[in-house]
């Protein structure tokens, strides 16, 4: 068969497409294939069932292929379309930034379960958490650094997408570093992929993620160690911090937290029962 034929139908090329991928290990083969078609005609992908018994234009077939071809080699889908959906949303994804996670809503959840003015997001990467919270919390603000000055480009993109650029402000900060200001809420997911882990990892994540928003290059706590012994100054009293945390790392960063003066408040398990936010409290009133 070859790349583009006058007679392919959305059909055929679904077929042929779900048969390369899951030849080269695509966990949910048919499902990718559908989206990344419905990408390349342009159409939603609810309405794309209608346009399968269809012949496909070849500019169409040969974007599809392109994107297929790219999938193979275990491009994630939100790189390749450019977007991914987080909290009711669709945020802007490239390679610089971590892709949103169905996880890190359990981090959103627990900030809006309390009001909040101003916002500090360490690590913002995307701006998907800073940008969900202003989005849902009227009339807070929010600051986002990052060290990726890359990753910030798309934060802003994301803000003036969502009309929120006149609430937020985002700078290039290795954590707390350049941060000025006093929030009565700080935010965080961080990189805690142990080095050790990062080989098991799927290729999607393991290749295609930026490395500086997986993994510390050691045991997965550094960013948490960094985070804790810092961010007081930062915080009003009494003032919330709310971490995303690997599965088994729950103990260790509450004994991280106590450590540097915070009192641990919830900790919270996401869908699948895993240990996934530290909620935690600021208190600079000694005894
Ligand atoms: N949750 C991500 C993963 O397991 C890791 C993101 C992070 O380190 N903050 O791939």
């Amino acid at each position: 068969m070859t790349a583009t034929d006058d007679t392919e139908t959305g059909n055929s090329l679904l077929i042929a497409a779900t048969r390369r991928l899951a030849a080269a290990g695509v966990p949910d083969a048919a499902r990718d294939a559908r989206r990344l078609l419905s990408h390349a005609v342009g159409v939603e992908a609810g309405r794309l069932t209608l346009l399968l018994p269809e012949t496909i234009e070849k500019t169409a077939q040969a974007a599809f292929n392109t994107l297929i071809t790219r999938r193979a080699a275990r491009e994630p889908v939100s790189q390749l379309i450019g977007r991914r959906a987080f909290y009711g949303r669709d945020f802007i994804v490239t390679a610089d930034v971590l892709d949103p996670r169905p996880e890190t809503e359990m981090l959103v959840e627990a900030a809006l379960a309390q009001p909040f003015a101003h916002v500090l997001d360490l690590g913002t990467g995307s701006g998907c958490i800073l940008l969900t919270l202003l989005a849902e919390m009227d009339a807070s603000r929010g600051m986002g650094v990052d060290i990726s000055a890359a990753a910030l480009e798309v934060a802003r993109a994301n803000a003036r997408q969502l009309d929120l650029s006149h609430r937020v402000r985002f700078e290039v900060s290795d954590w707390v570093a350049e941060v000025g200001g006093i929030f009565d809420l700080v935010v965080a997911n961080p990189p805690y992929i142990a080095s050790s882990e990062m080989a098991g990892l799927a290729p999607e994540v393991r290749d295609w993620e930026p490395r500086l928003a997986l993994t510390d290059g050691s045991d997965g706590l550094d960013a948490y160690r960094q985070i804790f012994t810092s961010v007081g100054p930062n915080l009003i009293d009494d003032g919330r911090i709310i971490v995303e945390i690997g599965p088994s790392q729950a103990q260790a960063v509450s004994a991280i937290a106590q450590d540097a003066g915070f009192d641990v408040r919830a900790l919270i398990k996401d869908l699948d029962g895993r240990d996934r936010v530290i909620v935690a409290q600021w208190s600079d009133i000694p005894f």
